[in-house]
C-alpha cells in the first residue's frame, strides 16, 4: 500500500548546502569554493586548532573523565569562562551575579532556545533584524513564533553602513521590541558600526526600550583581540541594562561540528538571573534533555590554561590575519586588472565574509564558466582564497563585469 508519507511534499534545498553539494560535483580542478563560511589554510584545507589537538589529549588521558549526563545547562565551568570571555574578566554584571548563562549546541543552538525564551516569558514578539543578515538568523525566531522585521543596515552603493537608514529604522520600531545585532564581523557584509556608530545605537535602542540579543559567532575574528571585537556588547552591558548574547565557539576556535556555545543572559538582578535560569532549564529539557560534554570540555581546557590560552590566541590570529591579507591581495588583483567599479569596500569591510557587490546574474557565470561558487548575493568566504587562487578569482570576475 501507499506509503503513510504519501503526501509529504519535497522542501526546496537549502541555498548554502546546495552550493556545497554542487561544488563537490563539480569535476574542474579549477574549482574554487568561496560559499558556506568556514576557515580553510592557504592549501585550502580545513583546520584543527594545534591547541585543540592538545586539549583533546590532555581529556583522552585524564583518569577522571568519564561521560555522565551533564546539568541541563551543560558544563558549569564552561559557562562562567563563557562568560567572562564576552563579558569581560572584570564586569560588574558577572560579579554581580546578574547573568545566567547555559551551554547551549553552537550559536544556532543558543539563538534557538534563546528566541524560545523570548517568545514564552517576554512582552513583544518582534524581532528586528539587519537587512541583509546570516540567512538562518530569521528561521530561529520563526521557529518560536516571533514576528520578522528588519532594519535598514547596508548601503549597496557604497557596500558599507546605511547608518541614518539603521536609526531611522531603530528608532520608528515599536518600543520593547527585540533586536538581533551582530557584535563583529557582520555575516553576509563584512560591514560593522565602529565604536561612536554602536555608542549612538545603544542610546537610541536604551532610550527606545528596545531588547538587544548580540549573535558573536566571529568574536576575535575582525581584530584578533577578544576584547577588542567584545566592545559592542560590553557597552551595552556597562550602562546596567539587560540583553542576551549568543556565543559560538564554531569558527573562532575551529570547533564546526562539536556544536559548542553558550546562551547568556544578563539581568538587571540576581534574584531575576535565577529565575531566568530555571525556565531556561524547562526549555532545553524537552528539546534535548542536557548538551554534549565533548567539545565543552575542550573550551574548558583551553580557556582555564593560560599557557593554552595564549596559544589559541596565537592561532586565531593567524587566521585573521590571514584573512586580512586575502581582502589586500584580492583588492589589489582586481585593481591591477583595472576593473570597473571603486573595489575599496574589499579591504574597508572585516572579518570573514565580503559581500563584493557582484549580482546574482555575475555570480551565476562565474559558477558555470569558472567553477567559483558562492551564494548568490555576491558574499565570498574570504578564507575560501589563497595566494595562489586569487588571480584566478580577479580574472573571473574581470570577464563577469565587462560582460554587462
Ligand atoms: N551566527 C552567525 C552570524 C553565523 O555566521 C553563523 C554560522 O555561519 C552562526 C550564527 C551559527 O553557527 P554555529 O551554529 O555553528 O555557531
Amino acid at each position: 500500500g501507499d506509503s503513510v508519507f504519501e503526501y509529504v511534499t519535497r522542501a526546496p534545498d537549502i541555498p548554502v548546502y546546495a552550493v556545497m553539494v554542487a561544488y563537490k560535483e563539480d569535476p574542474s580542478p579549477f574549482k574554487l569554493n568561496l560559499g558556506i563560511g568556514v576557515y580553510r589554510t592557504e592549501e585550502g584545507k580545513p583546520l584543527l586548532l594545534n591547541v585543540v589537538r592538545k586539549a583533546e589529549k590532555l581529556l583522552v588521558n585524564e583518569l577522571s573523565a568519564n561521560k555522565e549526563y551533564l546539568p541541563i545547562t551543560g558544563l558549569a565551568e564552561f559557562n562562567k569562562l563563557s562568560a567572562k570571555l564576552i563579558f569581560g574578566a572584570d564586569s560588574s554584571a558577572i560579579k554581580e551575579n546578574r547573568v545566567t548563562t547555559v551551554h547551549c549546541l553552537s550559536g544556532s543552538g543558543s539563538l534557538r532556545i534563546g528566541a524560545e525564551f523570548l517568545a514564552k516569558h517576554y512582552h513583544q514578539r518582534t524581532v528586528y533584524m539587519s537587512q541583509p543578515t546570516y540567512a538562518n538568523h530569521p528561521n530561529f525566531f520563526v521557529a518560536a513564533g516571533i514576528t520578522v522585521k528588519t532594519y535598514r543596515y547596508y548601503d549597496p552603493t557604497t557596500c558599507g553602513l546605511d547608518f541614518q537608514g539603521m536609526l531611522e529604522d531603530l528608532g520608528a520600531a515599536s518600543s520593547g521590541a527585540i533586536v538581533l545585532l551582530q557584535t563583529c564581523g557582520h555575516n553576509p557584509t563584512g560591514v560593522d558600526p565602529n565604536l561612536e556608530q554602536w555608542e549612538q545605537i545603544r542610546k537610541l535602542m536604551r532610550l527606545k526600550g528596545l531588547l538587544p540579543f548580540f549573535d558573536c559567532a566571529y568574536q576575535g575574528f575582525v581584530s584578533a583581540s577578544l576584547d577588542a571585537d567584545a566592545q559592542p556588547v560590553r557597552m551595552f552591558v556597562a550602562d546596567g541594562g539587560e540583553c542576551l548574547t549568543a556565543l559560538s565557539y564554531s569558527k573562532i576556535m575551529g570547533l564546526y561540528a562539536e556544536r559548542v556555545g553558550a546562551l547568556s543572559i544578563v539581568c538587571k538582578t540576581a534574584d531575576v538571573a535565577s529565575r531566568v535560569e530555571s525556565q531556561l532549564k524547562l526549555i532545553i529539557r524537552p528539546m534535548y534533555s542536557n548538551p554534549p560534554i565533548h567539545g565543552a570540555s575542550i573550551v574548558t581546557a583551553i580557556l582555564k590554561d593560560s599557557e593554552m590560552y595564549g596559544e589559541w590566541i596565537t592561532e586565531l590570529k593567524a587566521m585573521t590575519d590571514r584573512i586580512t591579507s586575502m581582502r589586500q591581495q584580492l583588492y589589489n588583483a582586481l585593481h591591477d586588472r583595472a576593473i570597473p567599479g571603486d573595489w575599496s569596500h574589499i579591504t574597508k569591510q572585516v572579518g570573514m565574509f565580503s559581500l563584493t557587490g557582484l549580482n546574482a546574474e555575475q555570480v551565476a557565470f562565474l559558477t558555470k564558466e569558472y567553477h567559483i561558487y558562492m551564494s548568490s548575493d555576491g558574499r565570498i568566504n574570504l578564507a575560501g582564497l589563497s595566494t595562489k587562487t586569487i588571480p584566478y578569482l580577479a580574472d573571473a570576475i574581470h570577464a563577469a563585469v565587462n560582460r554587462n
